[in-house]
């Protein structure tokens, strides 16, 4: 997102030029792999509701893909850059190799706000990005899915597109798609869910009973509402909730002292993620400003809105309580204030870890596509859980016997293996 100051693709890039150096990666699989591998720009012109027409911009960046077919979400985001898509498509090829799956990295986006679009609108914006990139992506080559303020609905309309252009039925082409109609069961909770299968990995590794500690989130969408459910579900108690107030144009903290009931705070929450704060002072809440929710004295901080959230200027203000940030968000923690949490000594899942539950999820989606047979949700889940376990443990092992941040660690895993995969396809 824009932001005066803060760049995403110079943190990833700083990101992997540290790591690149830890591991001594040679110069052409550094030039390599420091940038993204092909990026399409392009118009996509809307007829509107009201008889005029709008031309918006919109991106698809494939960053890598020497492992499979370039995999990532597409995002509509009113403040979307072309610097943000590149640094998402690079933690996409990350995350892909760090839970070792056989995709690399992608990611899109349309600079629009779809809370001022009609559904006819939006269905016509998601079908016009599909015309201006539907030669360039596919089942076999990069693979769509949904991300900030896109759903199901939209990968429908998108794939009827695909379909219609390419004249025939492509399942594989993208994921999260309704269930029934291609997609998998489990595919709405398992970012949360894979986010909180981390979390109870970390706290076994630091000794503690997830029934004795506290939480604190930024965020209250997709990733946020499962992983608050299911931390509860471990007992964990959640103190408090940031998310944005799309009337007030702000953010707010919901704050409760001795836990919100997210049950209930679900029912009062849009589409989009946003809290109801009429409703939610009605159920008892306090409503405290947005930047309120790094601040409590909690166990746990779990960024999950956006990138760049943690910064140098709030990082100062974790309370000394935490012990565990867990990176819901992609990239929620920019340079500075990573270099301040990593000698801080709090444990860290880094985000491509973390939240690398969807990509692992929607993996299930194609295999089940393609083989049209589709599994139970405790299957899903069950995998799920046993994919993302392997993983932390991976890093966790490379982190103790190397002494490195868990970031760092990741990162080695990831870079590892798709360095290799590209000198094994002879690229470099
Ligand atoms: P979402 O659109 O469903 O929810 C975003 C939430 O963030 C909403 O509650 C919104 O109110 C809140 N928010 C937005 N701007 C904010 C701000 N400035 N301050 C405080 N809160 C704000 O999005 P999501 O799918 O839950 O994704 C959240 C993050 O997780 C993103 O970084 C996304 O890239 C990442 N992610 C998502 C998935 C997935 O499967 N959905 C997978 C991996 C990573």
């Amino acid at each position: 997102m824009k932001d005066s100051g803060y760049n995403p693709y110079e943190n990833a890039q700083s990101q992997f030029d540290r790591v690149a150096e830890i591991i001594g990666l040679d110069e052409a699989t550094r030039t390599l792999l420091r940038q993204p591998m092909k990026e399409y720009h392009f118009t996509i012109p809307v007829h509107m509701d009201d008889g005029s027409t709008r031309v918006f911009n919109g991106y698809r960046v494939q960053h890598n893909d020497a492992r499979g077919p370039a995999k990532g979400g597409i995002r509509f985001h009113p403040q979307e850059t072309i610097d943000t898509v590149r640094a998402l498509s690079m933690w996409m090829t990350w995350k892909c190799a760090v839970v070792d799956i056989p995709l690399g990295g992608g990611k899109g986006g349309i600079i629009c706000d779809p809370r001022s679009l009609t559904e006819n609108e939006q269905e016509r914006l998601c079908r016009g990005w599909v015309r201006q990139i539907a030669k360039d992506v596919g089942p076999f080559i990069d693979v769509p899915a949904p991300d900030v303020m896109t759903n199901a609905k939209h990968m429908l309309w998108m794939l009827d597109e695909f379909e219609t252009i390419h004249g025939g039925r492509f399942p594989g082409f993208i994921t999260g798609k309704p269930v029934g109609m291609g997609g998998s069961l489990g595919r709405t909770e398992a970012t949360g869910y894979g986010v909180i299968y981390t979390v109870r990995e970390a706290l076994k590794e630091l000794g503690i009973n997830p029934k004795d500690t506290t939480a604190s989130i930024q965020g209250f969408g997709n990733v946020s509402q499962y992983a608050a459910r299911l931390y509860c579900e471990l007992g964990g108690r959640v103190l408090s909730i940031c998310c944005w107030d799309h009337t007030d144009q702000k953010a707010y903290t919901y704050y409760k002292k001795d836990g919100l009931d997210i049950d209930q705070l679900f029912a009062i929450t849009d589409s989009f993620g946003s809290i109801n704060q009429q409703k939610a002072r009605d159920m008892g809440c306090e409503i405290l400003p947005g930047g309120a929710w790094i601040e409590q004295d909690v166990d746990i901080l779990i960024p999950a809105a956006l990138e760049n959230q943690i910064t140098r200027n709030n990082v100062g203000k974790i309370s000394k309580q935490v012990k565990l940030i867990a990176e819901g968000a992609n990239g929620p923690v920019n340079t500075d204030a990573d270099e301040v949490i990593r000698n801080s000594g709090v444990f860290v899942v880094p985000d491509f870890l973390a939240n690398a539950g969807g990509v692992t999820c929607s993996y299930f989606e194609q295999v089940q596509s393609n083989s049209n047979y589709f599994w139970e949700k405790e299957e899903v889940l069950q995998k799920l859980d046993t994919k993302m376990t392997a993983a932390f443990k991976a890093v966790k092992e490379l982190s103790d016997e190397r002494n490195l941040y868990m970031r760092d660690a990741a990162y080695v895993i990831s870079i590892n293996r798709v360095a290799q995969a590209v000198k094994m396809r002879g690229w470099v």
